[in-house]
């Protein structure tokens, strides 16, 4: 066996690096989706065939990409979000790392297609293909409105290690929903089409007011959690706590309403979950789980989020600080039961 160091060739670090984000069809789906969102969407319309591993479409009617950067986009490490360390360390958007589109690129055939506005509407969209990692067509003119739309289709068509890994059409399409579940929850000002096999499966209004955003959560999360949740609205200082918990006396046998973000990105994180915990613990049977979707606001350099490559986990500066504004704030909204604010007053 030769032992010479050797560089790795591009296509294969993209594939290493797909194998961090890069799982499933769903995973597909929370990068384009997170990308939309970055992009200041209000529209999102999403495609999918056979749970995504056919085909996955997700179109947004965001910023676009000037044609010139539509292969920049698709360049590992290449991103519009950061420019310096400083804009790490208090990164808001909820991509930055440069490394999605890559990845996706290297194991699967994508196309990218990109509109930027223009004030004399003249434009024209780009787009841009590329097969395994590889440049296959473009870019060339296409028909597009201002956005993006990026197709994904034969997910690991050249990676068959991972291929075996993936799951049924059905599984996959019910993990895709719950990625769509969890970001456009937090987002209820985008609205949402999602079709699969060419079958309208949910279609989510903008939930601008009260009335909306009881409708969006029921949609999302059922008509138990949407009409019996608490409405949250709590402020410490620098750190802001919203949403709705479900009454101890709903919990849930399954740890399957648990949705937490911190800035607008969902994280799973065992300091908050402790905190949600012990609020509950007088009045919770062991074996069962709180249902709730709460948002945390704070300063976004009192967070790191650059902690691992799918982001689901966050530091804290000051951990013990969070931590029991959140116990506290939950406390003293589980102690008012269903007094207080309305249950579907806005955010
Ligand atoms: P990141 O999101 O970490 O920057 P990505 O690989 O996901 O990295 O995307 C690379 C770049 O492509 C983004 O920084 C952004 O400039 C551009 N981009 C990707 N998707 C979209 C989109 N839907 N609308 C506008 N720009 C996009
Ligand atoms: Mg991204």
């Amino acid at each position: 066996m030769s032992r010479r160091i050797r560089v790795l060739p591009e296509l294969l670090i993209s594939q290493i690096a797909a194998g961090e984000v890069i799982e499933r069809p769903a995973s597909v789906v929370k990068e384009l989706i997170e990308n939309s969102l970055d992009a200041g969407c209000t529209h999102l319309d999403i495609a999918i065939e056979q749970g995504g591993i056919k085909r996955i479409r997700v179109r947004d009617d965001g910023c676009g990409i000037p044609h010139d950067q539509l292969a920049l986009a698709l360049t590992r490490h290449a991103t519009s979000k950061v420019t310096d360390l400083a804009d790490l360390e208090a990164v808001t958007t909820l991509g930055f790392r440069g490394e999605a589109l890559p990845s996706i690129a290297a194991v699967s055939r994508l196309t990218l297609v990109s509109r930027v506005p223009d004030p004399a509407g003249e434009g024209m969209a780009w787009s841009l293909a590329v097969s395994g990692g590889e440049l296959s067509e473009g870019p060339r003119p296409a028909a597009h409105p201002v956005g993006t739309s990026v197709e994904v289709c034969d997910l690991f068509y050249n990676t068959p290690a991972r291929r075996k890994f993936l799951r049924t059409p059905r599984t996959e399409f019910e993990q895709i929903e719950q990625t769509i579940r969890r970001l456009l929850l937090a987002h209820p000002a985008v609205a949402c089409e999602l079709r699969h096999d060419g079958r309208l499966i949910q279609r989510l209004a903008v939930a601008d007011h009260p009335e909306s955003l009881r409708m969006r959560l029921e949609q999302l999360l059922g008509a138990a959690f949407a009409e019996q949740s608490l409405r949250v609205e709590s402020v410490a200082g620098e750190l802001a706590l919203s949403g709705w918990v479900l009454p101890p006396a709903l919990a849930r046998s399954q740890p399957d309403q648990q949705f937490f973000y911190v800035n607008g990105r969902l994280v799973r994180d065992r300091l908050l979950a402790h905190a949600i915990r012990q609020a509950f613990a007088d009045c919770l049977h062991h074996s069962r789980h709180p249902a709730y979707v709460l948002f945390l606001e704070l300063s976004p350099d009192q967070v790191d989020v650059n902690v691992h490559p799918a982001k689901y986990e966050v530091r804290f500066r000051a951990s013990r600080q969070v931590h029991d504004f959140i116990r506290q704030a939950l406390v003293r909204r589980l102690a008012q039961g269903r007094l207080g604010v309305p249950i579907g007053s806005p955010l």
